[in-house]
């Protein structure tokens, strides 16, 4: 059987088509296929100002800048993410620090978020962003966190980067509870303009500072100026930005997928629910999703239960890999990596993102993955699981 992937885009004959005519227009860069997939986007996810974006960690950092994240500020966010849910907070010149999850949903755990929180305000050390992240499609538990950045006054961020589409009580991600929602369009995520990313928000000065600061601080905005206007070629630099701005080629990619969505999606739910069949019988954990919560199903991770077999991760993931499958791992904890580690995180802070990085595999999920593909998925782990 050839190499399955953990995960991997899904193209076809309407995605290339849609590039091929943003290549034939007159726009490659800040062309109409922009603003149409933004309003695509703000109206799937019910949530007025979009900004698309170079890539999602780049939409992470905008979000930090333009809630005004600076030296001598604080940013939490989860050890159990990619490292740029936690870097964004570095590049503000800010602190960062770590919220442990909850191991059953593996997102931030509010109880850890709640008891750090007080400590915080008795040292007068509370934070002024927290980045919950969307484990796996997941939503984290958002209105909780809401009710905590009331009562604490930070600004939450939530990186969606895995969670397009997902939804809680019908309520979709980045609609209602955070300040800021950021989403990631990398080829490996649900859905891909190549690399891209996006800000979400209800806050339209939130969004016009993030266009702002997405493309160098320079506006053409006569109220946004500081001097009337010269003439027609004017425009003015009012703050320092950067260009993270996406290009047409990748919004009408986006365009498309996003129009592709409901049938990838579909085919994630009906993968996820066969894996969920298939190795109830085996010693794994798997997650359970609680009610009301429509997972984006980014990624499917088990962990191997080491109270029911002698089998290890690292001998799971070994049989995996030599039969030709592409598990991965999601994630090593990201106050544990070297450049972490130098600022003085180690082994033992975040026990519960620890114990879950131990024994996690990510299995192969994604739209083309095929039921053949995946049975022999299962069949491999079944023997490995002994
Ligand atoms: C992929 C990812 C990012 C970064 O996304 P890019 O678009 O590759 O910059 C950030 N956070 C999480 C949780 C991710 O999975």
């Amino acid at each position: 059987m050839e190499f399955i992937p953990y995960s991997c885009q899904s193209i076809e004959d309407a995605d290339v088509e849609a590039v091929v005519t943003a290549l034939r227009s007159p726009f490659l860069t800040q062309g109409p296929e922009i603003p149409a997939f933004e309003a695509a986007f703000a109206s799937l996810h019910q949530v007025e100002h979009c900004i698309a974006v170079a890539n999602a960690t780049a939409a992470l950092h905008l979000a930090c800048l333009a809630l005004g994240l600076g030296p001598g500020d604080r940013g939490w966010t989860v050890p159990n993410s990619f490292v740029a849910s936690a870097n964004c907070i570095r590049y503000c010149g800010a602190e960062v620090d770590f919220v442990d999850i909850d191991p059953a949903t593996r997102v931030m755990s509010v109880e850890r978020l709640a008891e750090k929180l007080a400590a915080a305000k008795a040292d007068g050390t509370l934070p002024k962003v927290v980045i919950p992240v969307d484990f796996a499609g997941l939503p984290a538990d958002l209105p909780a966190i809401r009710a905590l950045a009331d009562e604490y006054g930070f600004y939450i961020v939530e990186d969606a980067s895995h969670a397009v589409a997902a939804s809680r009580d019908g309520v979709m991600v980045g609609s209602r509870w955070a300040d800021i929602t950021v989403f990631s369009f990398h080829a490996v995520k649900v859905v891909t303009t190549a690399e891209g990313g996006l800000c979400a928000t209800r806050d339209p000065a939130l969004a016009q500072r993030i266009r702002l600061l997405s493309s160098h601080g320079i506006t053409r905005d006569p109220a946004l100026m500081e001097s009337q206007p010269e003439g027609g070629w004017y425009y003015e630099q009012v703050a320092l930005g950067y260009n993270y701005r996406m290009t047409d080629l990748q919004a009408a990619l986006g365009r498309s997928q996003l129009a592709r969505l409901p049938a990838m999606h579909a085919r994630r739910a009906e993968l996820a629910a066969r894996y969920d069949r298939l190795l109830a019988p085996l010693p794994v954990k798997l997650l359970q999703t609680a009610e009301g919560l429509v997972s984006a199903l980014h990624l499917y991770v088990i962990e191997v239960d080491a109270a029911k077999t002698s089998a290890t991760r690292a001998t799971v993931f070994a049989a995996l890999r030599d039969a030709g499958i592409g598990a991965n791992v999601h994630y090593i904890p990201i106050h544990l990596q070297p450049d972490y580690r130098r600022l003085g995180f180690g082994e033992g802070q975040f026990p519960a993102a620890e114990a879950y990085y131990a024994s996690a595999i990510s299995l192969p999920l994604h739209p083309r993955l095929t039921d053949e593909q995946q049975d022999y998925v299962v069949e491999v782990l079944r023997q490995a699981l002994g």
